[in-house]
């Protein structure tokens, strides 16, 4: 996925701090942040968005995002915050490579 800026910072073809990561995601700052804390979990695997995960690896990966939103909310010590994964153009969704988003409130 060449064009793709999430695959890029993955392979780390583009340099991002990685404030966590596991076998299926990894977790960086929001380059824009909308909360004192905004950070991306974001799926190693280049999946297009929430409609393209499917199957037994589908569900096992949207188990992992949401552990992984456990591990970063308390690893960052934010106890109130929203999870949000934009699906869709429509919705809200800018870049095509499935990520969910914790916006925190210290
Ligand atoms: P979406 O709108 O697809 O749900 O979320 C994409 C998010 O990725 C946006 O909040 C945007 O600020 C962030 N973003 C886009 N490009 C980059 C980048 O190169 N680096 C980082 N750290 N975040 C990015
Ligand atoms: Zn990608």
């Amino acid at each position: 996925m060449e064009e793709c800026i999430f695959c890029k910072i993955a392979a780390g073809t583009i340099p991002a701090e990685k404030i966590y990561e596991n076998e299926h995601v990894f977790v960086i700052n929001d380059i824009n942040p909308e909360t004192p804390v905004h950070v991306l979990i974001i799926t190693k695997k280049h999946i297009e968005s929430l409609n393209a995960l499917e199957g037994d690896e589908g569900e096992n990966l949207f188990k992992e995002i949401f552990k992984a939103v456990k591990v970063v909310a308390k690893k960052l010590n934010v106890k109130e915050f929203k999870t949000l994964i934009n699906t869709g153009k429509s919705a809200g969704q800018t870049v095509f490579h499935l990520h969910a988003h914790i916006l925190g409130y210290k």
